[in-house]
């Protein structure tokens, strides 16, 4: 997951719903019962109904569970085992009543059970409690994943996006590039200026961050304190280093006062980066401990610089 898709999680636009039956008549009905407050979109069998919600992740998807083709039943269990769609909330739409067939529907993921033909007050309902839900733990997962003081993706984002990075790249042959990133001497920073202060200048360093990196797969976390971390995917080891100069030279622009530094009138920043082409039993946290060696590598020679390693 990238920094935009994070953000996107706890965006307030309209709810998604995914309409899914083969009779298009039981479509427009409930077409018709959502359409002033929810973006519908519809499939009229299991199989695009899969494609469709890799495409546009809905929030709600009401299923039909008798379809030829694919069944409703086959289809939850596809859209509830690829991580991509799993937090789509499933509600079965289905004509008859059948307990075991219930159950099952439950133990495959589904949140909730409609019955045909169509109430509109109880349909209404069950959808709506299910949109609620569904922001509320979108707004949950974005907070848990993002960093309360920049704003950035924090470490546990990072921790979860690198293995879906690692396994693009291994697949497709790709190399994957890690930027560390750390503000120079940030301690003086804090001692002359205050922890106040030492905040709202990390703040500025991260957007200033951010603003290089803005490919769609690009990642940028911070990693703790003062120190940054990027993932490059499908970058090689010279774009990865242009891009690391281009966030030094982002900071140095922003030009924060920094009468503690010993190198420059300016806070700077130092960075270390480590390119490979990552394989299955490659691992990535060695890459990372690479990066961060050159990033001690930066500091040693003098700061306000980048060192690489292609591996
Ligand atoms: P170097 O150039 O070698 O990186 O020196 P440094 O002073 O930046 O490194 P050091 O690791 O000694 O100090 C890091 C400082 O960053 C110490 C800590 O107080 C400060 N810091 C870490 N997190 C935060 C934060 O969230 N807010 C503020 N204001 N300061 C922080
Ligand atoms: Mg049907
Ligand atoms: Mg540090
Ligand atoms: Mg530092």
């Amino acid at each position: 997951m990238s920094n935009s898709e994070v953000l996107s999680l706890a965006s307030s636009d309209k709810g998604k719903i995914l309409i899914v039956d083969d009779q298009p008549l039981n479509i427009k009905i409930l077409h018709q019962l959502f359409q002033n407050e929810c973006d519908i979109y519809m499939a009229t069998s299991g199989e695009r109904a899969i494609e469709v919600c890799q495409k546009i992740k809905p929030d709600v998807m009401l299923l039909d569970i008798e379809m030829p083709g694919m069944t409703g039943l086959q289809v939850c269990e596809a859209i509830k085992n690829n991580p991509i769609t799993a937090n789509t909330a499933v509600i079965f739409v289905t004509a008859h009543f059948d307990e075991e067939q219930e159950a099952k529907g439950f133990q495959l993921g589904a949140v909730d059970y409609i019955h045909k033909p169509i109430n509109s007050i109880i349909t209404t309902a069950r959808v709506n409690n299910q949109l609620l839900l569904k922001r509320q733990s979108d707004i949950l997962r974005a907070i848990a994943l993002l960093d309360s003081l920049t704003g950035l993706a924090n470490r546990r984002q990072f921790e979860r996006s690198i293995p879906e990075s690692w396994q693009h790249c291994s697949r497709q042959n790709k190399p994957l590039s890690l930027v560390m990133l750390d503000v120079d001497f940030f301690k003086h920073y804090n001692d002359t200026y205050g922890h106040q202060q030492g905040d709202d200048c990390l703040r500025l360093v991260a957007q200033a961050i951010y603003a290089v990196a803005r490919r769609p797969y690009d990642l940028v976390a911070r990693y703790g304190g003062e120190e940054f971390v990027c993932i490059l995917p499908e970058t090689d080891s010279l774009g990865a280093t242009l891009i690391a100069q281009k966030m030094i030279n982002a900071v140095q622009a922003l030009a924060i006062e920094h009468a503690g530094s010993s190198i420059s009138s300016t806070v700077t920043i130092s960075a270390g980066v480590a390119t490979t082409y990552p394989t299955i039993d490659s691992r990535w946290d060695k890459l990372l401990n690479e990066a961060d060696m050159q990033l001690y590598q930066a500091k040693d020679s003098g700061r306000n610089q980048v060192k690489c390693i292609a591996l």
